[in-house]
């Protein structure tokens, strides 16, 4: 395996810094800006004193000191060639922090400019992948997690989850309102549609309604009225 051991005594050294577009090298954009075929065009026509008619382009771009500029409401911006627009975004956002989306367009457009140059940072902080994966989970926070004294009282305390999905019944329940009491272990059941706490909320209030007035209520739809806007509002906080 002698030619691993030469590969691990000598390894080949890449260096990218070159890449980078750290700093504002001015020589650095010309020469880019040089090889990028569409700026090419447009400087040639700056360039061409008998190009007059094409005023859009006179109207909004200039050469100063060799260097292909776009005129904005903010004042002078490079225009960055296609080829190194991964290697703009990548120095303005990869390499300083993963800043959001706003801030790394804030700091690219104090110095340059590219045609929809908004959609393509956006895309790039969109797909950056180190940005996905230190993302706070979006959506209600997770309460607190805290433990629960137990209590010798039947129905004190209770356990409450959702068991499915199964099949849909008959009736469109595809889940179960599973009910422990912490004390007994006493164990309830009850079909509900879904795991949205509305469901949740009709079917306890329900069967605990049912317990307390003995009475022979159903629990299907007929309690919806019931259950007020304000209600829900406050159940969902505590859920
Ligand atoms: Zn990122």
């Amino acid at each position: 395996m002698s030619h691993v051991d030469a590969l691990s005594r000598n390894p080949v050294e890449i260096d990218f810094g070159c890449l980078l577009v750290r700093t504002i090298d001015t020589k650095w954009i010309a020469t880019v800006q040089k090889d990028d075929s569409e700026l090419k065009r447009i400087v040639d026509i700056l360039n061409d004193s008998t190009s007059g008619d094409i005023v859009d382009i006179r109207n909004n771009f200039l050469i100063k000191r060799g260097l292909l500029y776009r005129k904005t409401d903010d004042g002078e911006r490079w225009v960055v060639p296609k080829g190194v627009r991964f290697q703009l975004l990548k120095a303005n956002h990869d390499d300083i922090g993963h800043f959001s989306f706003d801030k790394t367009f804030a700091k690219v457009k104090e110095s340059y400019w590219f045609p929809k140059m908004k959609r393509f940072i956006q895309k790039y902080v969109k797909s950056c992948l180190e940005c996905a994966h230190a993302k706070v989970p979006a959506g209600k926070k997770a309460g607190e997690l805290h433990t629960i004294e137990k209590i010798d009282c039947p129905f004190h305390t209770l356990h409450i989850d959702h068991l499915g999905p199964f099949v849909r019944s008959s009736s469109k329940n595809s889940y179960l309102l599973l009910i422990i009491d912490a004390f007994t272990k006493f164990i309830i059941l009850i079909p509900v549609k879904s795991t949205k706490t509305v469901y949740s909320i009709r079917a306890m209030k329900n069967y605990f309604n049912r317990s307390k007035d003995n009475s022979d209520s159903d629990m299907d739809e007929s309690d919806d009225a019931q259950l007020d806007a304000h209600e829900i509002r406050k159940s969902n906080e505590v859920i």
